[in-house]
């Protein structure tokens, strides 16, 4: 028998790898670019005809081609960038394997001019299915001109496998996205048919985010951005994140490394654990974020249309990158612009070096004891206005460690600690009350602010003011307890019971004293010192179902959950009646709080109706 075994001609071996390399004219162009930008262009002009079935030009001002390079570059694993697998693991350019070129005239009818700018004359190249068809000298600008015509004109199946216009213009824009956002100091222009869709000047990242998304709307993009920047020996991180409240349901998500776009699930995860409880249900943030590391440290994916890249060390940078959002979160406070009326307020004296500064005086009411109630205060949540001033009562116990054993604190400390409080006074006239506040349905507050109208729901704000009280509790592990009475009997699923376990340090810190009596039966002894009026029973239920919840979800803290279980089972009711003093306690505590926009389950507190919107109604 004779043999069988042959090697496959170039041009069915190239269209073969075509197969991997080109799925459609995005990844033209996606190729067609990267190659620009490691010639170094400064601009690059893309044209797209029909998009992208009948023509994709790419016109670049970088280094060009001589005339045996521009005819090698048509070879399969040719390519400049790199020589030995070492230099796999130290790569500064895009491309690197040296197929796309080949891949594109193995399935398009291609044509080039390129010059070096130290080049009198350019080189002409056409090629069609791996053929070549023309090779001169011509005259032509210095840089590269690609024009790749009727793509898969020699592949039915593939070109009947394409999508609706629209669907590949989509992924052409994307694509395009992916490389300009990545390569803000490169000029673009994006031509789709006669219309010019992106004109993109050389900037920074926050411009081009701005330039390409603000399209519609730039404001809504400058208003949105905040910066993120992180540096350690692993990698450096930075970039920009929108704020919550601009959060969407399809939002803008991108992360890059060295200058490569990159899915990664897992940085995902990290970004979303930040924005934790400040979203919107089903609403997702913008986020942009660059990674710079060591090229040695990660893998990029072999695969040509992969855009996974393995991370050395991303258990590592995890924690880092979340807390950098995090930070940024913090720092700007995510809160409105809101401008409260100063009318009224006191003034605040210019310092001048010559007058004498004077310690702050404070006077208080020695007989103010905030825990002095009658123990059948407990049992019932306290109805009467004036009780209100309770709900907040051993909060700033919080700062003392937690003792188990005496149901008040030392009658100083006490003292102390409602001065910092600063409750309303004894006699009932506390200060500041200039400001009118107005109760609606006993449930929202409404006060006006120098824009306009400010409307407070009571009891979101209330779970916030809690939440990070409670939070605060859990991080310095410094929650007081108070002792129950009459003890309570709890018993537990083994499910809650197996829960347990794992939030019991947790529970302890936040004040709650719990003795296991052994087969799912616990007795609670000491509940946290602020909770009022509440089944301690039934509340454990509560925390131990979330908790459970929160320990199965990677992107969700323990404690976050605890806090937030906690604070919803504490806060104000609607319908609470409150005092023009206590809506405005609360409100002053809510704009002092980690976040007045949204409460810890990610529901709106505040809105506000500006001034030129009141005046529309008229
Ligand atoms: P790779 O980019 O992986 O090296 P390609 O097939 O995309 O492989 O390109 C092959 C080679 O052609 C590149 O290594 C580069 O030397 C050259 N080349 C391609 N496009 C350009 C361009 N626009 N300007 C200058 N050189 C280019
Ligand atoms: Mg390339």
């Amino acid at each position: 028998m004779s043999d069988i075994i042959h090697l496959l001609p170039d041009s069915v071996a190239n269209q073969i790898a075509a197969g991997e390399v080109i799925q459609r004219p995005a990844s033209v162009l996606k190729e067609l670019v990267e190659n620009a930008i490691d010639a170094e262009a400064t601009h690059v002009q893309i044209l797209v005809k029909d998009a992208g079935r009948t023509l994709i030009q790419i016109v670049d001002d970088g280094k060009g081609m001589s005339a045996t390079d521009a005819r090698m570059a048509f070879e399969r694993h040719a390519t400049s960038k790199i020589s030995d697998a070492a230099d796999l693991f130290a790569l500064h350019t895009m491309g690197f394997r040296g197929e796309a070129l080949a891949s594109i005239a193995a399935v398009a009818q291609v044509e080039v001019r390129t010059r070096p700018a130290a080049d009198e004359l350019g080189t002409r190249i056409e090629i069609a299915g791996s053929r070549v068809f023309a090779q001169e000298s011509v005259q032509c600008p210095a840089g590269t001109c690609f024009l790749v015509k009727n793509l898969f004109f020699n592949v039915p199946a593939r070109r009947r496998f394409l999508k609706s216009d629209n669907v590949e213009k989509t992924h052409l824009l994307n694509e395009f996205y992916r490389i300009a956002l990545v390569n803000p100091r490169i000029a673009f222009t994006f031509i789709d048919g006669d219309e010019e869709l992106f004109r993109l000047e050389p900037s920074n990242v926050k411009v081009r985010i701005e330039s390409i998304f603000g399209k519609a709307s730039r404001k809504r993009w400058e208003q949105q951005l905040l910066p993120v920047e992180t540096e350690t020996g692993l990698a450096r991180i930075y970039g920009y994140i929108g704020k919550p409240e601009y959060a969407q349901k399809s939002a803008n998500q991108y992360f890059f490394a060295n200058g490569r776009y990159m899915r990664h699930p897992y940085f995902h995860k990290a970004v979303m654990a930040a924005y934790d409880r400040m979203l919107p249900s089903g609403a997702n943030p913008n986020y942009f974020i660059y990674f710079e590391v060591n090229p040695a440290a990660i893998d990029i994916n072999i695969h040509p249309t992969k855009t996974e890249i393995k991370f050395e060390h991303e258990h590592a940078l995890w924690p880092i990158l979340s807390a950098a959002v995090k930070e940024t979160l913090g720092k700007f406070n995510v809160v409105p612009s809101i401008d409260f009326d100063t009318e009224g307020a006191p003034d605040m004296p210019v310092m001048h070096p010559s007058t004498a500064i004077r310690p702050p005086q404070t006077t208080f009411n020695p007989a103010y004891n905030p825990f002095a109630r009658t123990p059948s205060a407990r049992g019932s949540r306290p109805t009467l206005a004036q009780d209100w001033e309770k709900l907040y009562a051993g909060f700033e116990r919080a700062a003392t460690p937690a003792s188990t054993d005496e149901a008040t604190p030392p009658e100083g400390e006490t003292l102390e600690s409602s001065l910092a409080f600063a409750p309303p006074a004894a006699d009932g006239k506390p200060e500041g009350a200039s400001t009118k506040n107005l109760q609606l349905r006993h449930r929202y507050i409404l006060t006006g602010i120098k824009s306009g109208l400010l409307v407070v729901d009571q009891q979101r704000a209330h779970m916030r003011i809690l939440y990070d009280r409670y939070m605060a509790q859990l991080e310095q592990q410094q929650g007081a307890s108070q002792q129950l009475l009459f003890p309570e009997g709890l018993t537990l699923t083994p499910d809650e019971a197996l829960t347990l376990t794992e939030v019991m340090p947790d529970l302890r810190h936040v004040g709650f004293d719990l003795a296991d009596e052994g087969e799912g039966r616990y007795r609670v002894n000491g509940i946290p010192a602020q909770l009022e009026a509440v089944s301690a029973s039934g509340l454990l239920h509560h925390v131990l179902a979330d908790a459970r919840a929160a320990l199965a979800d990677p992107a969700r803290r323990i404690r976050e959950s605890i806090a937030a279980s906690l604070a919803t089972a504490d806060s104000l009711k609607p319908g609470q009646p409150l005092t023009n003093e206590e809506m405005s306690d609360l409100i002053d505590r809510l704009f002092a709080s980690s976040n007045p926009n949204y409460a810890p389950d990610g529901r709106k507190i505040v809105a506000t109706l500006p001034f030129e919107e009141l005046e529309r109604l008229f």
